[in-house]
C-alpha cells in the first residue's frame, strides 16, 4: 500500500515531535522550517523549560504522565541527557487552589510528590525566604528539559529515520472544494502531499487569519539569568532546582539551569508581540521587578550581577488550552498550537496525539478543538 505523504511545517515542539511520530506509525513525511528546530524566534528556543504536572485540569497531569516515559525512553534511544530531575518546588501561599487541586490529580495518576509544612520547607531550603508562604509542594517526578537541545536532537531522529527536512519558509495555497491544493515555499517551489499539519507557534495566526487570526496572541516574556557567588552550593540544580512562586505572585525560575545562571521570569502574560521583527532587548522595568523579587525571595543573591538575558513569546489564546483541530474549510490540514506558555513538556506526547488524529485513530479532544470558542 502506498504511504501516505505528510507535510509538518515547523520543527518545534508541537511539529518536531508530530512529524517524527507520524514516521514512527509508518507515514512518509517531510518537515519545513523557516529557520530551523528551536530557532530564537521561536517559542521553543532557548536553553530550558520546566516539566510539571501541577494543572488545575486533569488533562495536563494525565499528559504529562504520557510525556514523561517518551522523553525517557527518547532520551535512552538518543544517548543524550534532555531531562534534569531537579525536582520542581511550589511555593504556595493563601491562593493555593491550584496546587490543591493538582495535588488530587497527582495522586490519582500514580505521580510522586510530597507536601511540605512552610517550617518544615524552610528547613529544607535555607536559601530560600518563605515569608508569605504557607506550604510547598514538591514534585518529585518532575524537572526541567532541555528546549533548543531536544528540538535539535528530535529533528536529526526524524532525518536518520528516513523523515525529509527542508528549510524554507511555506505558505498554504489555496482551498479548493474542502482541501488545500499545496504549500507553497520561499524557494519558488510548491510540495503536494496527503495532509498537511500547521504547527507554526506564535506565527499561525497571520498564516491563518481568518480560521486563527486573534485566537493565538503572541506576548513578550522578559526571561533574567543571575550570577551566584563563586562556589555556593546552595543554588546548584541538586540543591534546588526548579521553583515556581505562584497565587498572588506567579514567578518560576530553575537554579543551577545547565550553569547558565539562576533563571527567572515572571508568568504574567506580557504585551502585544511580534515574533518575527519584535526587538528582544531586555525590557528595564521587568529587570527592576525580578531583582526586587530576588532580593525578597533569596535574600543571598540580593547584588547578584545580570550574567544572561532573553525575550521569548507565548503563543497564547484566551484560556491557556491549544488549538489542535483540523481547519474548518479543509479536510487535509491540521492546525496545532497555542502553547500558551505550558506548551514544551508536552511535545513528545501532543506528538503522538496529533499524528493519531491525522491518521484517522483518534477523534479530536474536545479541549482543545475549535468548538470550544
Ligand atoms: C519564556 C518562555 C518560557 C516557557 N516556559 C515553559 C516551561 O517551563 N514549560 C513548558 O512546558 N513550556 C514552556 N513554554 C512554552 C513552550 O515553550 C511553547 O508552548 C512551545 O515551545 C511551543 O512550541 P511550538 O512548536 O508550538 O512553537 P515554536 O517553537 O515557535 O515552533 C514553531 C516553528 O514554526 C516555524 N515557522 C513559523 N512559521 C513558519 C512558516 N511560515 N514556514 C516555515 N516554518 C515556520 C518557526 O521557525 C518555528 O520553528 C515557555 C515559553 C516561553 C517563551
Amino acid at each position: 500500500m502506498l504511504k501516505q505523504h505528510v507535510v509538518v511545517v515547523g520543527a518545534g515542539a508541537f511539529g518536531g515531535w508530530t512529524a517524527l511520530s507520524l514516521l514512527r506509525s509508518g507515514a512518509r513525511v517531510t518537515l519545513v522550517d523557516a529557520w530551523g528546530p528551536g530557532n530564537s524566534r521561536a517559542s521553543s528556543g532557548g536553553e530550558t523549560r520546566i516539566l510539571r504536572a501541577t494543572y488545575k485540569d486533569r488533562i495536563y497531569t494525565d499528559l504529562v504522565a504520557r510525556a514523561l516515559p517518551l522523553w525517557l525512553e527518547n532520551e535512552q534511544r538518543w544517548g543524550i541527557k534532555l531531562f534534569h530531575q531537579t525536582g520542581v518546588l511550589w511555593m504556595a501561599d493563601e491562593n493555593d487552589a491550584l496546587e490543591r487541586a493538582a495535588a488530587a490529580h497527582m495522586r490519582d495518576a500514580g505521580l510522586p510528590f510530597e507536601e511540605l509544612s512552610a517550617a518544615e520547607a524552610a528547613r529544607r531550603y535555607p536559601q530560600i525566604n518563605f515569608d508569605g508562604i504557607r506550604w510547598a509542594l514538591r514534585e518529585t517526578h518532575a524537572g526541567f528539559l532541555l528546549a533548543r537541545r531536544a528540538c535539535a536532537a528530535v529533528l536529526e531522529s526524524f532525518r536518520a529515520e528516513g523523515g525529509t527536512y527542508i528549510q524554507a519558509a511555506a505558505e498554504p495555497g489555496a482551498i479548493e472544494r474542502g482541501a488545500l491544493k499545496e504549500i507553497k515555499l520561499s524557494d519558488g517551489s510548491a510540495l503536494v502531499a496527503d495532509q498537511y499539519v500547521f504547527a507554526c507557534g506564535p506565527w499561525l495566526g497571520k498564516l491563518f487569519p481568518d480560521v486563527i487570526g486573534e485566537r493565538i496572541k503572541p506576548t513578550r516574556q522578559d526571561v533574567f539569568f543571575f550570577g551566584t557567588p563563586a562556589g555556593d552550593a546552595r543554588f546548584t540544580e541538586e540543591s534546588l532546582g526548579v521553583w515556581l512562586d505562584y497565587g498572588t505572585r506567579a514567578w518560576y525560575g530553575i537554579a543551577g539551569n545547565e550553569s547558565r545562571g539562576f533563571k527567572i521570569a515572571n508568568d504574567t502574560r506580557g504585551p502585544a508581540f511580534d515574533p518575527t521583527n519584535g526587538d528582544r532587548t531586555p525590557d528595564t522595568s521587568a529587570l527592576k521587578a525580578a531583582r526586587e523579587y530576588v532580593a525578597f525571595r533569596f535574600p543571598a543573591l540580593r547584588d547578584a550581577p545580570l550574567v544572561e538575558s532573553r525575550v521569548c513569546q507565548y503563543e497564547q489564546t484566551a484560556d491557556s488550552h491549544f488549538i489542535i483541530d483540523r481547519h474548518p474549510r479543509a479536510q487535509n490540514v491540521w492546525l496545532a498550537g497555542g502553547g500558551s506558555g505550558h506548551g514544551f513538556k508536552f511535545g513528545p506526547a501532543l506528538g503522538e496525539w496529533i499524528s493519531q488524529m491525522v491518521l484517522g485513530r483518534r477523534p479530536v479532544e474536545p479541549t482543545f478543538s475549535f468548538a470550544r470558542f
